[in-house]
């Protein structure tokens, strides 16, 4: 694995860092302290730098980028705004599904607002009933001539409240194992609720209510019984993706902490003076440099299609539990400023915090690496 950029991964993601910087970041402050949802309007602004369809081929109207950099460009906005990395990157999912997985009159249909950022998508899997064990889902779809009647409640969706397409998985009466619909807010009507939750407050997490939802059966995503292996197919690239993520957020963490060490004077020295504080930084600067380079080396064996189950789930695992660490020793390297809003390390953490839950949880990862090293498995 080269451990060095390229020489265009290193300008997309300076030209990304700098457009963020300019035209993201000035807003995050009265959005978060007022917690307003992000609008459309934001988003389109970064349709030009792909971040839609990044990974979608340029056959099929996207820019088809390598993974790594796509994950580049994840790292630096969640950097800036992890709120609205989350609903971007859960958009863009779908949006790959559909480019890779769709048929033709699907792609044709749906990809092109997508792409634009005129509309979004979200992946709604989870019900109130159906966390990790994605195969027991209870939401039911039953043929009605040409459309698909479709009943249940999904919950914890990223983006649910915004999303014009959403990415239903549900049982076939008749049928085996999952199947997944395009269900459009245009076509098919659904009720949709807003959670409230710890961080992420400009982004949307809601519950999704489908009560006799009428879905064209020409919206079904491959054949019945498809929907576990379109939903697994791109799981280590979600793994990967959420790793981005969280470095972006340890990297915020990082950067804010040595600038408030360098600042703050206590005993008539600045903090980073001390040794106590030295350590605190070292640790957290040496998780995120660990956590980024196992990320580098999952997506650069993705971008080979070298199997990389293991590595990705390590990436995962590692990443999300380090950064954790990292963004609360930011609260202890501000002192009582970390805990107030006055400083954004407060934020860091609480937006952090959610990923050893989702994209599979740690305990889930653990498992996997347990059948993975050991060959024999934990699971029932
Ligand atoms: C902010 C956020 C955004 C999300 N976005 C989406 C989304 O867009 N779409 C979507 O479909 N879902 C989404 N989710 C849901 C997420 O995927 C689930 O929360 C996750 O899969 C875990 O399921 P659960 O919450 O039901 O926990 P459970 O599966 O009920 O687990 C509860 C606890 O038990 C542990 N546990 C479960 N099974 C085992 C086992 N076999 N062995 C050991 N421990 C076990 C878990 O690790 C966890 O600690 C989101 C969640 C959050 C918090």
């Amino acid at each position: 694995m080269d451990v060095q950029l390229t020489q265009e991964q290193r300008i997309i993601k300076d030209t990304v860092r700098k457009f963020l910087a300019n035209e993201i970041a000035p807003l995050v402050e009265e959005y978060e302290t007022e917690r307003k949802i992000i609008g459309k309007d934001i988003f389109k602004k970064l349709e030009p730098y792909g971040y839609a369809g990044g990974l979608v081929s340029e056959e099929r109207g996207g820019l088809g980028l390598d993974f790594l950099t796509y994950c580049l460009m994840v790292e630096e906005l969640s950097r800036t705004w992890a709120s609205l990395r989350t609903m971007v990157t859960s958009s863009a999912l779908v949006t790959k599904l559909l480019g890779r997985m769709g048929s033709e009159a699907q792609r044709e249909k749906y990809l092109p607002r997508l792409l634009a950022m005129d509309d979004l998508a979200c992946f709604a899997l989870t019900e109130p009933n159906v966390g990790s064990d994605t195969g027991s889902v209870e939401t039911k779809a039953e043929r009605d001539g040409d459309h698909y009647v479709i009943n249940g409640t999904k919950t914890l969706i990223t983006g649910g409240g915004l999303a014009d397409l959403v990415m239903v998985y549900a049982k076939v009466k008749g049928s085996k194992g999952l199947t997944a619909f395009l269900v459009h807010k245009g076509e098919s009507a659904f009720e949709a609720r807003n959670i409230r939750k710890m961080g992420m407050h400009c982004s949307s997490l809601a519950e999704l209510a489908f009560v006799d939802c009428r879905v064209p059966v020409e919206n079904r995503l491959g054949n019945e019984g498809d929907g576990q292996r379109i939903a697994l197919s791109g799981l280590n690239e979600g793994r990967v993706n959420v790793t981005f993520a969280v470095v972006g957020l340890g990297q915020a963490a990082l950067e804010a902490s040595i600038r408030y060490a360098q600042e703050r004077v206590q005993f008539g020295k600045t903090i980073a003076h001390f040794q106590l504080v030295q350590e605190m930084i070292v640790e957290m600067a040496l998780k995120v440099d660990t956590a980024r380079l196992l990320g580098m080396r999952a997506a650069s064996l993705l971008d080979r299609e070298v199997q990389c189950r293991r590595e990705a789930s390590f990436a995962k695992l590692y990443a999300t539990e380090a950064m954790v660490e990292v963004c609360n020793k930011a609260i202890q390297v501000h002192g009582g400023y970390g805990y107030t809003s006055e400083f954004p390390v407060e934020r860091y953490f609480r937006d952090v915090r959610h990923l050893t839950i989702a994209e599979g949880t740690t305990e889930i990862q653990k498992l996997l690496l347990g059948r993975e090293i050991l060959g024999v498995s934990a699971f029932a």
